[in-house]
């Protein structure tokens, strides 16, 4: 294991590594790494040998080495080519990461898959979570694997498959008529008396490094080196976080090709965005967005805890947040699914709203390099998409 300590990310406070940590004054912690040594340890051809997984990378990945990793085979999603769409939007170069064919059918497995085999390396027994959806559903599976105790709260217009899914796998499920911040005040203040381990996100350090390992994926599969943007759907920000480490990461190791960045694109959808509020007037800390409502269920997060993360992040990258249309979610699912076949989640939908904009506003250019992530499958979200399909009488003697 190369973890050399954590570290606050707001005012670099470290912190003992191979101990249970949340956060640091109610903001979250980094995982750091002796690079250097990894860098003497392992080469990237040494990972041609190794399973598609996310465990992969496990020299940048906080689990024990003698550790056992909690795990459903997670990682390895293909990166598609979207030549139709592309060619209606005007890009000649764009490509969707699809994290709808992960375990449990989002993303989202990537981070329960470390932060579940950390709980339990390090002795936790019970799990508490709240969530907007996804990470519900992947955090009971995963809790179910290792054997573990979970309680889930989630809001009461929460998708039904999330719900499901959770329930399936044996977690304790409650439903709470408020947003995914209502549920969080739930965890904390019942945490201690039950035993809870809170694994919210970004309020435990490992998730986050689960959610890296898309970016090191993305980096290694087009050979090391990286597209000139990525667009990804802004929730409570680990994925994007997540990501923008890793390529630091990997830029420490001299494992990729061109010190070029990608710019990253925060994308939210307009009736809920408070990370591209602030990101339009300037702030690193985002108010929390009054009467948030979104479709796009793992995009509901009013007021995230990790805001300056994703705003730094998104800065330092030259990137920009973007707000997508609502009104236009179900549109683009059905464009993008019946052009390229890619079942994209309500979330990345609103990803394609903001890259229009984006192209048309000549932020980006025809012949840029863009990465859009799916972060989960339309089929998880069936009560969004109106259907008023035509019905055949199999006894109308037409047929
Ligand atoms: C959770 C979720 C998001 C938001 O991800 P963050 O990393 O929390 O910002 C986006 N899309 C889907 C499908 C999700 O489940």
């Amino acid at each position: 294991m190369y973890v050399s300590h954590l570290e606050s990310a707001l005012d670099g406070t470290r912190f003992e590594a191979g101990k249970v940590h949340t956060v640091h004054q109610g903001r979250p912690l980094w995982v750091r790494y002796r690079l250097d040594e990894v860098k003497k340890a392992v080469q990237p051809t040494d990972l041609l040998h190794r399973s598609a997984t996310l465990w992969r990378y496990r020299e940048l990945l906080p689990l024990p080495a003698d550790a056992e990793p909690v795990t459903l085979g997670e990682g390895g999603t293909p990166i598609l080519p979207c030549p139709r769409l592309g060619k209606e939007l005007g890009l000649s170069r764009l490509w969707i990461k699809d994290e709808s064919q992960l375990p449990t059918g989002s993303f989202k497995s990537r981070g329960m898959t470390v932060a579940v085999s950390m709980a339990s390396a390090l002795g936790i027994k019970r799990l508490a979570l709240p969530t907007a959806g996804n990470a519900g559903g992947a955090c009971a599976a995963y809790a179910a694997r290792a054997g573990m105790e979970v309680f889930i709260f989630m809001p009461d217009d929460t998708p039904r498959i999330n719900q499901m899914e959770a329930h399936l796998a044996g977690a304790k499920v409650f439903l709470v008529n408020g947003l995914i911040t209502d549920c969080g005040r739930i965890v904390r203040d019942f945490a201690e008396k039950m035993g809870w381990f809170d694994l919210s996100t970004l309020k435990e350090p490992y998730r986050v490094e689960g959610k890296k390992t898309m970016g090191l994926e993305l980096a290694e599969q087009l050979g090391w080196r990286l597209p000139d943007a990525i667009l990804y759907p802004t929730g409570g920000g680990t994925g994007l976080i997540g990501m923008w480490k890793g390529f630091q990461e990997l830029r420490a190791l001299g494992w990729l090709k061109e010190e070029k960045m990608p710019r990253l694109i925060s994308c939210q959808s307009d009736g809920c965005a408070p990370i591209v509020r602030a990101f339009e007037a300037g702030e690193r800390f985002a108010e929390p967005f009054e009467n948030a409502h979104t479709q796009a269920s793992g995009l509901r997060v009013p007021a995230a805890v990790g805001d300056f993360m994703i705003l730094d992040a998104v800065r330092q990258s030259g990137g920009c947040a973007v707000a997508g249309r609502e009104n236009r979610i179900v549109e683009w699912m059905q464009r993008v699914m019946s052009l390229e076949g890619i079942a994209v989640c309500p979330e990345t939908a609103v990803c394609f709203d903001c890259l229009e904009q984006l192209v048309r506003g000549k932020k980006i250019a025809a012949d840029d390099e863009i990465v859009v992530f799916n972060t989960g499958a339309a089929q998880k979200y069936p009560e969004i998409i109106p259907l008023d399909l035509p019905k055949l009488d199999k006894d109308d003697p037409r047929w």
